[in-house]
């Protein structure tokens, strides 16, 4: 009876740790933003005319002159060595979702053996990882292989304390010899770009004069699992996919609803006591925690940020998630389903576009010219998720995430857009013409501001829309919770440049012939609302009529999988959207079809290969034991009057049968590999592959309900979910 050390050794293990407990910390004053080398840092340490030259750099992206560039290194440095840092790495984004960081050693030696510490302005700016290994979807040949990464200044470098000592990190972009983009740093600030030309053209149309640089914001909510370590580390599916490829249902899971935002159990108080702090000595500004709905998930919101820093303060926030989690002997499970048959994790990015003299363009606010601008910003993303909605789905498509979507926990894998009942109805308004009508009629400036003069915060949230407006924001609610935020607020920056650009063209028109600010607006939303006012949509997403309704009725698309997502990528409509403003070329825009693709193949072949070990190596011989046990004492038992018949060491039996014939079948199918294209091979994954490594899971569950408790090699739903 050995079969299920690890897993009971795993439990004994966390009944015997020793419990920390939430010691007092220092004041949010004292810790606030002091590892980071921001403005107010740089202000204290640069000459004035360099301060304010990175200072104009920081808020307008505009280039640095060389010489400054030298002094903000010089100190950079100094700052950094007095905080104990001995190396710098530039910290860059590849078309994965982690970060990557190469270090560098500040040292030089000189002729007589001396060692200095040296930085300049260009190992600032520039840095050359080489990093050949990281995907590229064939934008670099092997031969032409370097890469390079460029410093960021619109990110705040900063200090990260490791056990090995503390480093110099660089914000960076990532970019190939020949100037492509590698990673999801250079996309997003180009979309912004975009963006803000576009955004500039319509606000000059509509007569703002002092027009700020634009730039979009985000705050993403992110939800999480913790589960003790012990059980992570007993389970190579967690180890090595992120999520349980087997596992029963416990009795118990979230039925009750009773671990959403209930007292969060104190040895993740401890965690995340630990965990914010360490954010706060970033400058990252965690606002809110609390339970999420299935047992052992939780979520960590922070307050929003022009996106690229956001971006950037994401990726740290994930690394941190898992290395604190570490730390205090919990293992973070960042998957989008973990757990089949609890609720999946997401990350809500909440997105808005603004700058210092318009502010909020999605705030309604309260004069009627301000109502103008709203309208005209909320219509263009309307515009945009009707038209770009596959392309919106390829953003935040991989095999964790579709698990989620679609699967009544979480958003529909249908994109359609949710106003509220009173913005809804402006734009209804629009449509059948009344504003218009109102508006030559001259009462209009009035009866807008008054419809639009709504609570900021419309109480009725539609939890069932993957893309809804929150009174100041929309909500990009499908995106899943290990993803980067780049890919989705790219794919929103560039399909509202592109709105906005459509904009511009018909009010440009409209205008022309002198005809009055409002009446022009009201126009032009008309239009834009009969060419896509099916994409807004206020019911139940969930509901099995909004899916025939959405397909038959308006149009749109249910994109289920991966496999049916990222294709969207090849349509010209999409090719032209991305080339057209300038956020990616033909070539990068395929490059990313190419790596995604193929993580979505490689996702799942890891998965089906460690069905295949863990049934052959741990279910299937405990499955034996079991049965031999009953059966070698079978004759005696029957003796006693054991009742055999309903032992269900026959049903044993079949199952195991049953699961190795599918675990045959499985591997077959796993080994073949003559596809006459990546889309074949993708959705081969996503019909047989999934559903046969489904099949060795059921017949595998059904096993864990029969065979003895003390034999059963893998920690159960119920201990990982539930004890902490
Ligand atoms: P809820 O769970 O009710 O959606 P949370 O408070 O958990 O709300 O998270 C809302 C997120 O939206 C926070 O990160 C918040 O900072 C962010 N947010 C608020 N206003 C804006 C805005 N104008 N633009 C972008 N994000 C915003
Ligand atoms: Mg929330």
């Amino acid at each position: 009876m050995s079969g299920n050390k690890t897993r009971i050794q795993a439990i004994n293990n966390i009944m015997n740790r020793a419990q920390k407990i939430c010691k007092p910390t220092d004041p949010l004053s004292k810790i606030w933003a002091i590892d980071v080398f921001n403005l107010s840092t740089m202000e204290d340490s640069l000459s004035k005319s360099s301060f304010k030259s990175i200072k104009k750099t920081v808020q307008t992206g505009e280039p640095l002159d060389p010489q400054t560039a030298n002094s903000v290194a010089a100190a950079m440095k100094e700052w950094a060595i007095g905080k104990g840092a001995k190396f710098f790495s530039h910290l860059f984004y590849p078309m994965t979702n982690i970060t990557a960081e190469k270090h560098d050693g500040f040292i030089v030696t000189n002729s007589d053996g001396r060692a200095i510490t040296e930085f300049t302005g260009s190992l600032l700016i520039k840095g050359e990882p080489d990093g050949s290994s990281f995907p590229n979807g064939s934008l670099r040949m092997t031969s032409a292989a370097r890469g390079y990464t460029a410093w960021d200044p619109t990110s705040p470098a900063f200090v990260m304390h490791t056990p090995n000592g503390a480093t110099l990190m660089i914000p960076s972009v990532f970019m190939s010899w020949t100037g492509e983009a590698l990673d999801k740093k250079i996309p997003l600030l180009r979309s912004n770009s975009a963006m803000d030309k576009a955004a500039n053209r319509v606000l000059s149309l509509m007569g703002e004069e002092d027009i700020a640089p634009l730039s979009s914001s985000c705050g993403a909510e992110q939800e999480y699992f913790l589960i003790d370590e012990n059980f992570a580390n007993a389970r190579p599916d967690l180890l090595l996919a992120g999520r349980t490829l087997f596992g029963a249902p416990s009795a118990k899971g979230q039925q009750f609803d009773d671990h959403y935002f209930a007292a969060i159990p104190e040895r993740v108080q401890v965690f995340m006591q630990d965990f914010e702090d360490k954010l706060y000595r970033l400058g990252i500004p965690a606002k809110t925690h609390h339970n999420e709905v299935a047992p052992g998930q939780f979520e960590i919101a922070p307050y929003f940020e022009a996106a690229n820093v956001a971006a950037d303060h994401q990726q740290l926030m994930m690394t941190l998630l898992k290395s604190t989690a570490k730390a205090h002997g919990f293992t973070c499970l960042l998957h989008e389903k973990p757990f089949a048959g609890v609720n999946g994790s997401g990350k809500h990015v909440n997105w808005s576009i603004g700058n210092s003299t318009q502010g909020n363009l999605l705030d309604p606010g309260k004069t009627p010219h301000e109502n103008l601008n709203f309208l005209l910003f909320c219509g263009a993303v309307v515009r945009g998720v009707h038209l770009f909605g596959p392309m919106l789905r390829a953003a935040i498509a991989s095999s964790a995430n579709d698990h989620r979507l679609g699967a009544n926990e979480a958003p529909p894998a249908i994109l359609s857009v949710y106003l509220g009942e009173q913005l809804e109805s402006v734009f209804d308004d629009i449509k059948k013409g009344k504003l218009l009508e109102k508006a030559k009629g001259g009462v209009m400036d009035l009866g807008i501001s008054q419809i639009l003069n709504f609570d900021r915060d419309p109480g009725d949230r539609n939890r069932t829309s993957p893309f809804a407006f929150t009174g100041n924001r929309f909500e990009f609610r499908a995106v899943g919770s290990s993803q980067s935020v780049s890919g989705p607020i790219v794919a929103m920056n560039t399909m509202l440049a592109d709105s906005l650009t459509w904009i511009a063209d018909k009010l440009e028109v409209a205008l022309k012939d002198g005809t009055d600010k409002t009446t022009a607006v009201i126009i032009v939303l008309k239009e834009l609302v009969e060419l896509h006012g099916n994409v807004i949509f206020g019911g139940d997403g969930y509901s099995k009529e909004w899916h025939e309704e959405a397909v038959k009725d308006r149009g749109l698309k249910n994109i289920p999988t991966t496999a049916d997502a990222l294709p969207a990528y090849k349509e010209r409509s999409v090719v032209d959207l991305f080339s057209k403003t300038g956020v990616l070329s033909e070539v990068e825009l395929a490059s990313r079809f190419e790596v995604y693709a193929e993580q979505y193949v490689q996702s799942i072949e890891v998965e089906a290969k460690l069905v295949i070990d863990i049934a052959t190596t741990k279910i299937y011989p405990a499955a034996i034991q079991h049965i031999s046990g009953i059966t070698s004492t079978s004759s005696s038992l029957k003796e006693y009057g054991v009742d055999l018949e309903n032992s269900g060491v026959k049903t044993a039996v079949t199952e195991a049968n049953a699961m190795m014939a599918a675990v045959k079948e499985l591997s077959a199918a796993v080994a073949k590999d003559d596809f006459a294209s990546i889309e074949e091979h993708m959705n081969y994954c996503a019909q047989t592959i999934c559903n046969m490594m489904l099949n060795v899971r059921t017949h595998a569950d059904t096993l864990e309900g029969i065979i003895a408790d003390e034999l059963w090699p893998l920690p159960k739903y119920h201990e990982m979910l539930f004890i902490k």
